[in-house]
């Protein structure tokens, strides 16, 4: 866990109340969720700063570096997250789970916000979920207790070998989640009819794809 984690977290942990508590937040906005089981749901997405996990086609690289993005209080996301009218909050990042998510999730919901998380697994979960989409990353390996608490396994497909990998998780989770294969954008033309067949052979699981770049959305 890198220091500057340790150093956010202690700050985190001095906080005088909850509501001043302010964690590294890359951006926010209210948009469409375009993955997984809530595709197609008007949901607030907070992109957290900070990642270390490190894939090479992550789309999102700007978020790594977490000194790059200011604190902004938790109360401050939830007043935003409100007042967007979105009956959901989407806490993603980045690597949200390097945080301890139980303030901001407290905070939404005593707005009446469902609090939706996407990780990668690789640190323990805090905080309260209303769901957890859990997208394993070959770069570094979840946490085992992730496997119980999923609701939803989201797998990227970036070449062949990735439908074994995915099976692998799939034999890991709780019999409840929802289990998602979705072509890596760059890969897509590529992976899509693979994934289309895998998915007719076999149909516990279901074809994700990131509509929101098709809409022209974040
Ligand atoms: S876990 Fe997500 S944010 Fe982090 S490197 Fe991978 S794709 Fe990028």
């Amino acid at each position: 866990m890198p220091s500057w984690h340790k150093i956010l977290n202690s700050i985190m942990n001095s906080a005088t109340s909850t509501k001043s508590i302010a964690i590294p937040l890359m951006e926010d906005f209210y948009t469409i969720q375009g993955e997984g089981f809530y595709q197609g749901h008007a949901a607030y997405f907070i992109r957290l700063g900070g990642c270390d996990v490190g894939c090479v086609w992550c789309d999102v690289k700007e978020s790594w570096d977490a000194s790059l993005h200011p604190l902004v209080s938790i109360e401050e996301m939830t007043r935003r997250a409100k007042s967007s009218g979105s009956p959901i909050a989407v806490i993603t990042g980045g690597e949200p789970a390097m945080y301890d998510l139980l303030p901001l999730t407290s905070e939404l919901h005593a707005e009446g916000l469902k609090t939706n998380i996407e990780t990668s697994g690789v640190y323990p979960l805090t905080g309260n979920w209303d769901w957890i989409c859990f997208s394993p990353k070959k770069f570094k390996a979840p946490h085992e207790s992730i496997y119980e608490s999923a609701n939803e396994l989201k797998v990227i497909i970036f070449n062949k070998s990735d439908f074994e990998w995915a099976e692998e998780h799939a034999s890991k989770v709780n019999g409840s989640c929802e289990l998602f294969l979705q072509p890596e954008w760059s890969k897509e033309k590529e992976m899509l009819p693979l994934i289309i067949d895998y998915v007719k052979n076999n149909p516990k699981w279901k074809v994700s794809l990131q509509i929101h770049k098709y809409m022209n959305i974040p």
